[in-house]
């Protein structure tokens, strides 16, 4: 069953999704070699109550943050640790908020210091990818030409596009129809029509596509253990061109500021 969200209901997302975006850039201000994955969360978590909502993930399933922080061959739903982040890492964060009785979703994949130049690309064509993927999310086309852009993006530059974990619809519910994969064909699927609202998260393997999970029963990592990169956003559909709900504008000004990389 999918919700289509009214105009008031997207404002709502809206919101909740601004708050992940600033969230996110209060992690973008302290990020670097040293410091933890708990540092983060626990800035993300308070910063989140601070500002009216609630971690979206902490306790969703059991899971015990308010960050999924997911380190170089984890791909995505890394539990926080404290083992400090080190030069050359890349770290995906996903944040999530509940506000108003709706949900925003949202992820970045930081880089600790210099990273490879091949890391570097990694993220790039990653971020690329969301982006491909929003251009075909407009009403009248459909899932698969959302997945196929995203696919196509990031298979031709050589990479691994993860099978196993998709983006959804978001609402009233963190996940809920549709799922919205990262692979697909053109024209296939569902049509899009103005209302929907979904996250679109590709993750990107440096090597292979396969994934294996981490014995915590949250962690998935790449099969072979190389690099993995995520980026998502929250939008909504519309005729013509996607609403980007949430924002990666406050992060990047961060980044910046602080002279980080920014792909
Ligand atoms: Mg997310
Ligand atoms: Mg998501």
């Amino acid at each position: 069953m999918i919700y289509y969200k009214t105009a008031e209901e997207i404002e709502y997302i809206r919101k909740s999704s601004l708050l992940v975006a600033l969230a996110l850039a209060e992690v973008a201000k302290v990020i670097e070699p040293g410091v933890n994955a708990l540092q983060i969360d626990k800035i993300a978590d308070e910063f989140i109550r601070d500002n009216g909502g609630v971690p979206a993930f902490k306790g969703y399933g059991g899971f015990p943050n308010a960050l999924c922080v997911s380190p170089n061959e984890q791909v995505v739903h890394g539990i926080p640790t404290n083992k400090p982040f080190e030069e050359g890492d890349i770290i995906s964060v996903d944040c999530g908020v509940l506000m108003n009785g709706y949900f925003g979703d949202s992820a970045y994949t930081f880089a600790i210091g210099d990273v490879s130049p091949e890391v570097e690309q990694l993220m790039k064509t990653t971020k690329e990818s969301l982006y491909k993927g929003i251009e075909m999310a407009v009403a009248g086309k459909r899932l698969g030409d959302v997945a196929f852009a995203i696919q196509n993006h990031c298979e031709n530059a050589g990479y691994g596009v993860v099978r196993e974990l998709v983006g959804h619809g978001i609402g009233k519910s963190l996940h809920e129809a549709p799922e919205v994969p990262n692979f697909g064909k053109r024209g296939s699927g569902l049509k899009l029509q103005e209302g929907l609202v979904i996250a679109i998260e590709p993750m990107v393997n440096m090597g292979t596509k396969q994934v294996k999970h981490g014995k915590d029963g949250w962690t998935i990592k790449t099969a072979d253990l190389k690099p993995s990169a995520h980026f998502e956003h929250t939008i909504a559909v519309h005729k013509g061109e996607a609403d980007i709900l949430s924002s990666f504008k406050y992060v990047e000004d961060v980044l910046k500021e602080r002279n980080e990389l920014i792909v």
